[in-house]
């Protein structure tokens, strides 16, 4: 595409006669204007490449008009043209408005043709230079988050082990807290049965927190078993409910009751113990997030070719910092909680091909919904029946 010239000046003759020049000696496209402002009004529908202007015209003067010029289009190449006495004026501009050249009167148009055509090929350079720029920023940019990304799977990967290191000492140790059922049986005196009883619920308590962090540090991010999950055909409803039945066991849940509403039976390829700790682990979170005599809802239901799980609360909900964070392992509001849940919900959810989503509104509830691919639905491109 040729460049775009236009020529302004109030002085007809100098838009004819240089217009005329142009045009015969370039193939540049020419517009001439005798009144800057009907130029600028040309411009929006048809952006200038390059602007010719007189310096002194009534109305908008030269520099006036080209400083307007400028931000309309600021990669603009502008030229003055200038007679020898307002030359001081000129110099000025070029540095005020970023002005190309001056161009005395009477103009050499051979001259002032290569004076255009070094001014378009500066703005080619900074344009080319620029985009190199960019190019360069989004590099470093990409580099910077890769070096975060290294350092965040190392730091974790160096946490993990020394968390598996931990994990599986206090679980020996955990063990012996066990002789609390010997002493509430052996001993006659309900306030010492009472004391053990408390320690039994304490190594409840830590026996589900050790096994939620030995199951995060397992995983493919972690040290540990690597490999894929050996799945199998199931009923992902007869899965929620077993899951949901031991989540009633929990001593919050006596209080917030869970209504579990299975409307459909969807067969997925699944691992069992895997779904049920993923369903485990939000019916958990919702009991918990609830007040006491709030009702906590689980539902199984088919949406096209997708089996789902949702898991929806009327508890404290969640802000968008909390949610913001959700992904971060360790993360938690909970006083005794491990912030890993939901971590490995998910990772167990992206082993099966699913998809998990979270919706939350502080005060009003939490909706989480885990979408599995049905194993019983024509898949794509397959025909059905
Ligand atoms: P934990 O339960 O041990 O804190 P999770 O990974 O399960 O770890 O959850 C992380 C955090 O996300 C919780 O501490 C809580 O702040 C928030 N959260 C998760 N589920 C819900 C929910 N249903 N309602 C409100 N907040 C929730
Ligand atoms: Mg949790």
């Amino acid at each position: 595409m040729p460049p775009r010239v236009y020529v302004v000046d109030d002085d007809q003759l100098v838009t004819t006669s240089l217009g005329m020049a142009l045009r015969l000696e370039t193939d540049w496209e020419v517009l001439s204007y005798n009144d800057a402002l009907q130029a600028l009004g040309a411009m929006p529908a048809a952006l200038p490449d390059v602007v010719l202007s007189d310096l002194k015209m009534p109305g908008l003067d030269g520099i006036a008009f080209l400083k307007r010029v400028r931000s309309l289009r600021p990669d603009a190449v502008l030229l003055l043209l200038t007679g020898y006495a307002d030359k001081e004026s000129a110099i000025a501009a070029i540095n005020e408005v970023g002005i190309w050249q001056y161009v005395e009167k009477p103009w050499d148009t051979s001259d002032l043709i290569v004076k255009v055509r070094q001014g378009l090929e500066r703005r080619d350079l900074v344009g080319r230079l620029e985009a190199q720029n960019r190019e360069l920023a989004a590099r470093l940019d990409e580099l910077e988050a890769a070096r975060a990304r290294l350092l965040a799977s190392e730091r974790l990967a160096a946490v993990g082990r020394v968390m598996a290191g931990l994990a599986h000492e206090m679980g020996n140790q955990l063990g012996l807290m066990g002789y609390a059922q010997l002493i509430i049986d052996k001993s006659g005196d309900d306030e010492v049965k009472d004391f053990a009883q408390a320690i039994l619920r304490a190594q409840k308590r830590l026996g589900s927190m050790i096994a939620e962090i030995k199951d995060f540090v397992r995983g493919p991010d972690g040290p540990g078993e690597r490999g894929a999950l050996v799945l199998e055909v199931d009923d992902l409803g007869a899965v929620v409910d077993e899951a949901v039945g031991l989540v009633r066991f929990d001593r919050e849940a006596r209080e917030r009751p869970i209504d579990l509403a299975a409307r459909a039976h969807p067969a997925v390829r699944l691992h069992r113990g895997k779904i049920m700790q993923a369903v485990i682990n939000l019916a958990r979170n919702a009991v918990q997030a609830s007040a006491a005599g709030q009702r906590v809802g689980v539902e199984v239901d088919v949406d096209d070719g997708e089996a789902v799980v949702r898991v929806v609360d009327r508890g404290a909900g969640m802000p968008p910092e909390v949610l913001a964070r959700l992904g971060e392992p360790f993360f938690t509001t909970k006083e005794g909680g491990t912030g890993l849940g939901l971590g490995i919900t998910r990772r167990i959810v992206e082993e099966h091909g699913g998809t998990l989503r979270i919706a939350s509104q502080p005060g009003e509830g939490t909706q989480v919904e885990l979408r599995l691919p049905r194993a019983d639905a024509p898949g794509p491109g397959q025909a059905a029946g």
